[in-house]
């Protein structure tokens, strides 16, 4: 393995060669967790009308001074307003949502007026707007509701409906082939031979892949045989906007994955980055498609998705960020820093009063996925000398 490359040089050298993908029209009941392509623009001001934020009387504020009796001429309800506009001296019953009528400014809630036999006697004053929602006040007809490259979480698909949003353009979802390699591979409800382990890293990407917005498709388990790696290859790089292999792309005789790739002409970017779990991940390009070799240890698998895989996703989807995002927190133990390797270890997230404290837990070797399914933030531990003291601040990553 030739030198180590910095993580965030990789990370840089993967993002320059990715382009978000087409676009596609997305019917907004079907767009949640999709990445809007272009600006949505709201089809109506919104409110579409002055509208009542209170049950109460509409009334022109100057004249509903406290003790002033208007008559109450009109009932309004949400969905139906009345056609007839405030004449001076009168009030309208309105319910929250409804229309305010021409002449109004002001809605006097019911708990400040006494009312009977259709006369309304005001109690409290209120000022001119008190209670009215002014129309377009949220989003006016045509303006931006939210813009390229903002995923669609459920706030997003409330605010594009409410605007009268009905299809959106959304970045196509990227498209993952997922190839697992190892002869010592057996799927979970199968018995093991000697030898023999449960294959996880498939499931675990696809769910990984599945959770940051792409397709995947499990294109099965190879052996470590060259021929079966390069038949399952040629086809993987046909369908598939994005390829992710475990194992078999370290050092040993059994490690065929990039001789393969190389054979069908793909161009490797880097092979061997400083970062720990995770050292023997390999990125290559062939053509506009991007080939990820995570390591087989189902550690470093999870690791280098959230470093590697995930922001490749979300370049793909258009996402203005795609970098992974960090928060800062403060270390409940004491770690020694690697000298040479960006290590992220796995960590449990405590809240001690106003403050995130992380953990690190027992067991941080790469095949203890048990023990790393325990967790729920990464903390990231930058090369260099010495330790971190319990105490100190330290970025991480949520893991949930
Ligand atoms: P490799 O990168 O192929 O040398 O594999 C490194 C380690 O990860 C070995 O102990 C493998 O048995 C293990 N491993 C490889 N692939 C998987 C997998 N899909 N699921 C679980 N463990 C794996
Ligand atoms: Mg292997």
């Amino acid at each position: 393995m030739a030198a180590l490359v910095a993580l965030e040089e990789a990370q840089r050298l993967v993002l320059d060669r990715i382009r978000p993908l087409e676009a596609e029209r997305v019917p907004v009941e079907r767009a949640a967790g999709r990445v809007l392509a272009e600006a949505a623009e709201s089809t109506t001001d919104l409110p579409p009308f002055p509208s009542s934020a209170m049950d109460g009387y509409a009334v022109r504020a100057a004249e509903a001074a406290v003790g002033a009796s208007l008559p109450v001429v009109a009932r309004i309800a949400a969905g139906a307003p009345t056609d007839r506009a405030l004449a001076p001296g009168e009030a309208m019953g309105i319910s929250t949502g409804g229309r305010v009528p021409e002449g109004a400014d002001a809605v006097v809630p019911i708990e400040l007026v006494e009312a009977q036999n259709g006369i309304v006697s005001i109690r409290e004053a209120v000022e001119a707007g008190a209670n009215v929602r002014g129309a377009g006040g949220d989003v006016h007809a045509g303006d931006t509701v939210l813009g390229a490259g903002r995923r669609l979480g459920a706030a997003q698909i409330g605010a594009l409906a409410a605007a009268g949003v009905h299809e959106v353009q959304c970045r196509k979802r990227p498209r993952v082939g997922i190839l697992v390699t190892g002869s010592e591979l057996r799927q979970p409800g199968e018995a093991l031979g000697p030898g023999e382990i449960y294959e996880s890293n498939g499931l675990l990407l696809a769910a990984a892949l599945a959770d940051a917005g792409a397709v995947p498709a499990q294109l099965g388990v190879v052996p470590d045989d060259e021929d079966a790696l390069r038949r399952t290859m040629e086809r993987a790089l046909l369908g598939f906007d994005m390829l992710v292999t475990s194992g078999g792309a370290s050092v040993g005789p059994h490690d065929l994955v990039r001789k393969v790739q190389a054979g069908l002409r793909a161009e490797e970017v880097f092979w061997g980055v400083a970062v720990k779990p995770g050292k023997p991940v390999a990125f290559s390009m062939r053509r506009a498609h991007a080939l990820f070799n995570l390591p087989g240890n189902p550690v470093s698998v999870l690791v280098t998705f959230e470093v590697f895989v995930r922001p490749a996703v979300n370049a793909l989807l258009g996402v203005p960020d795609p970098l992974p995002a960090y928060r800062l927190g403060t270390l409940g133990a004491a770690v020694r820093r690697n000298d040479r390797r960006h290590e992220f270890l796995r960590a449990e997230l405590r809240r001690e009063d106003e403050k995130v404290v992380l953990e690190p837990l027992v067991g941080q070797e790469s095949h203890m996925i048990a023990r790393a399914a325990t967790a729920t933030a990464l903390v990231s531990v930058e090369p260099g000398e010495g330790e971190i003291r319990a105490g100190e601040p330290v970025r991480y990553l949520t893991l949930d």
